[in-house]
């Protein structure tokens, strides 16, 4: 991996070389969730079930070097890509950046770690479960509370609610 330059997360998306774009993610899991579209308005529902490759209590991906063999829609997260899928949450690193909104104060790259992201509840870890054991995905569409983070967050890591 290359070597990141300082505050890279500040640069445009379009000037980060590929390790820098690989060490924007703050590993929440978000993405990795299952989602479900209602086919007459396009309208997502979101659930707590996690991709097969997905660690539950860690968040993490069990093979992340190779998930594309075990599951060939994983989505490969690109610059063109994050202005055109609906479903990043609101705190995704890459969709504040993109619509140029600094990250918030939890992300492990300014927490110096994920214990930041875990207390203000922006990771999934503890909270899912995978796909194997979950049965049909209707019976699992949660809340994640993305609608009331258009704002900043305190040096907590807390929503300023
Ligand atoms: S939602 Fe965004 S920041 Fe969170 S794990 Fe997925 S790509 Fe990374």
């Amino acid at each position: 991996m290359g070597e990141l330059r300082a505050r890279f997360w500040e640069l445009p998306l379009a000037e980060l070389d590929r390790a820098e774009w690989e060490a924007l993610c703050d590993g929440c899991g978000r993405c990795c969730l299952h989602k479900l579209e209602d086919e007459d308005t396009g309208e997502i529902a979101h659930t707590n079930v996690a991709c097969k490759l997905l660690d539950t209590e860690t968040a993490r991906c069990m093979d992340y070097r190779h998930r594309k063999a075990f599951v060939p829609d994983c989505l490969r997260l690109t610059l063109k890509l994050v202005s055109e899928v609906s479903w990043l949450p609101e705190t995704c690193a890459y969709r504040r950046r993109a619509e140029d909104k600094p990250l918030p104060e939890w992300h492990p790259l300014l927490a110096g770690g994920r214990e930041a992201m875990v207390r203000a509840g922006r990771c999934v870890a503890g909270k899912v479960v995978s796909e194997c054991e979950a049965g049909p995905l209707e019976h699992h569409i949660v809340d994640w509370g993305d609608e009331d983070l258009g704002h900043d967050w305190d040096s907590d890591g807390e929503d300023r609610a």
